[in-house]
């Protein structure tokens, strides 16, 4: 089946139909009445219009399409793929002969072929294809997945998240969708990087963007009504041994002050403001700042 952009629904769709080995034909509507019958209001018999859409809309038959997607599928290319793959060919052999390794035995062995080597109980060879039969998480079902060689997992993931039936779903769903028919160590993590990897997602990801406040637009009568504040700092130590700026300026003149203050407390912006700022210009009635109304509340009861 070809789709030139499967996406949502359809996509879901096929990735449910797709653990079923079926065959799919197209049927006529005027033939399909048995199912269309239960969501259809019932036509007249010979109906005119049903009649012109069927011959005006002339579908080609859909190519049946199995469990597994394309060329190099098949039983007998993927055991040549896991023979030659360093882990899982030798517990391929094992399953085969019924011989499992004693523990003492795979000491050496790579971490890979342990944790399969771990699992033999779930462990078949079918088709000459080392297989794993998993139970779904509800327990309902019973898989067999075919255990992917690492020089396969690129394939897999390329047709799973991004082919035809794709439909660059998430990680969650992205694995989902591969622990119906495969299984590989470690397929979480390859999924994690291969979405996070893949332009089409992050494409359609967009560029990040940040919620800021809303703008306010401020009515300002006279000068030294209102006053803003700002701390910028902490910088290196000066001399008298101050790390900060105080920085005041008031919303009608935008007359701006600094002051260096050593670091950055209630007590002492005030102290600084009084002695320097309000003094002079008066006490605002409204005070400023981005540290939010605490700091302001706070302040104006210091000072
Ligand atoms: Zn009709
Ligand atoms: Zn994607």
């Amino acid at each position: 089946m070809s789709f030139r952009k499967l996406e949502g629904q359809t996509a879901r769709w096929i990735q449910r139909v797709q653990e079923y080995n079926f065959t799919s034909a197209h049927c006529q509507g005027r033939k399909h009445s048995n199912a269309d019958a239960l969501s259809r209001r019932p036509c007249q018999e010979k109906c005119a219009h049903c009649h012109k859409v069927e011959t005006r809309t002339e579908v080609k038959q859909i190519r049946a399409i199995g469990t597994l997607p394309a060329a190099g599928w098949d039983p007998v290319t993927l055991r040549e793929e896991q023979l030659e793959d360093t882990d899982i060919g030798p517990i391929l052999r094992e399953v085969e002969n019924g011989q499992r390794q004693k523990w003492q035995d795979i000491a050496d062995r790579s971490p890979t072929y342990k944790s399969y080597w771990a699992q033999w109980k779930s462990l078949a060879v079918r088709n000459g294809v080392l297989e794993r039969d998993w139970e779904s998480a509800t327990g309902r079902r019973q898989v067999a997945q075919i255990i992917i060689p690492r020089s396969r997992v690129k394939d897999v993931l390329s047709e799973l998240h991004g082919g035809p039936s794709g439909g660059h779903f998430g990680v969650n769903k992205t694995l989902n969708k591969v622990r119906q028919r495969f299984y590989w160590l470690q397929a979480r993590t390859d999924i994690e990087k291969w979405c996070r990897q893949c332009d089409t997602c992050a494409a359609s990801r967009g560029p990040r963007t940040r919620n800021r406040g809303q703008m306010h637009q401020y009515k300002i009568g006279a000068p030294f009504e209102r006053v803003a504040i700002d701390i910028a700092g902490p910088f290196p130590r000066s001399y008298q041994g101050n790390r900060c700026l105080l920085i005041a300026m008031d919303y009608f003149t935008k007359w701006p002050e600094m002051y260096a203050i050593p670091y950055q407390e209630d007590s002492i912006i005030a102290e600084v403001l009084v002695a320097n700022f309000f003094c002079r210009f008066g006490i605002p009635r409204e005070l400023h700042s981005d540290q939010g109304r605490n700091f302001e509340s706070h302040l104006l009861k210091e000072v």
